[in-house]
């Protein structure tokens, strides 16, 4: 619209390559449509730039429920097993946990639910499932802030706790087993019981990610050789 104010505003001024009014005429009307086509082709390609921003903001939606898949257990939608011994080796790596002082050090837990066959056996798979499932939810709702809970695999599961003394840790297991002996499992099937056995290891200067492990699961299977439903807390290296 400008374009052509300033057009016919400076048609005296500026050397038309036409004499006759027909020529005039001819040369306006090609002008008239050029703009309107320019106008045209700027209101498409707004058009187009409107679809390739609602097609970015999908693909970013997208590409954050892959991610998600990524990192997570589809069944609990817990951290996977990858996932959280990728954060376990990062947060060891960290300066400030290797500086740490010995009693604020990362604790690690795994937990592993007692007799769990037995769930699928006498309640069906489906009730196994829905025990994984909500135990995940319980065990989550017991967390702090920056404590990480992933599958460890079929019925194991590995607690990160970044900063924390191995009393709080062992505090934090009995609300998870509180919980569990509160929880209304027969909500899922008569009569049944959920309980699980778990080992607990802090972090000690030096310490690499496959033997803090090992010590908590040392531990773990103690809780499940002296009776199980329990924790019991890591030995010290060289203890
Ligand atoms: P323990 O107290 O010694 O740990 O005994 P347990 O029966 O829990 O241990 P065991 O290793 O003998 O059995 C684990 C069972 O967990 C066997 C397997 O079928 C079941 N399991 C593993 N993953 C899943 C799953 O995703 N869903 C269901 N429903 N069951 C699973
Ligand atoms: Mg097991
Ligand atoms: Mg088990």
């Amino acid at each position: 619209m400008s374009s052509a104010a300033a057009l016919a505003w400076g048609t005296d001024r500026v050397a038309l390559p036409a004499g006759r009014p027909i020529e005039l005429g001819l040369l306006w009307l090609y002008v008239s449509l050029s703009l309107v086509r320019f106008g045209l082709i700027a209101e498409h390609v707004g058009a187009l730039r409107g679809k390739l921003r609602d097609k970015n903001r999908e693909l970013e939606v997208s590409l954050a429920h892959i991610t998600h898949l990524a990192e997570h257990d589809a069944l609990t939608d817990l951290l996977s097993r990858r996932s959280v011994s990728e954060r376990l080796e990062l947060l060891l790596a960290q300066p400030a946990t290797r500086a740490g002082t010995a009693d604020d050090a990362p604790c690690v837990a795994l937990l592993d639910l007692d007799h769990f066959k037995q769930v699928n056996d006498q309640h069906g798979h489906q009730a196994g499932d829905e025990v994984l499932r909500r135990f995940a939810q319980l065990a989550t709702s017991a967390l702090r802030k920056h404590d990480l809970l992933g599958r460890w695999g079929g019925e194991e599961f590995v607690l990160v706790l970044p900063t924390c003394s191995p009393q709080e840790a062992e505090r934090l297991l009995e609300r998870i087993h509180a919980a569990l002996a509160e929880h209304p499992w027969d909500e899922v099937a008569p009569g049944l019981r959920v309980t699980l056995s778990a080992g607990v290891a802090q972090h000690e200067p030096g310490e690499t990610v496959e033997a803090l492990l090992r010590r908590a699961d040392a531990a773990a299977y103690e809780a499940k050789a002296t009776g199980r439903n329990r924790t019991v807390r890591a030995a010290r290296n060289g203890a």
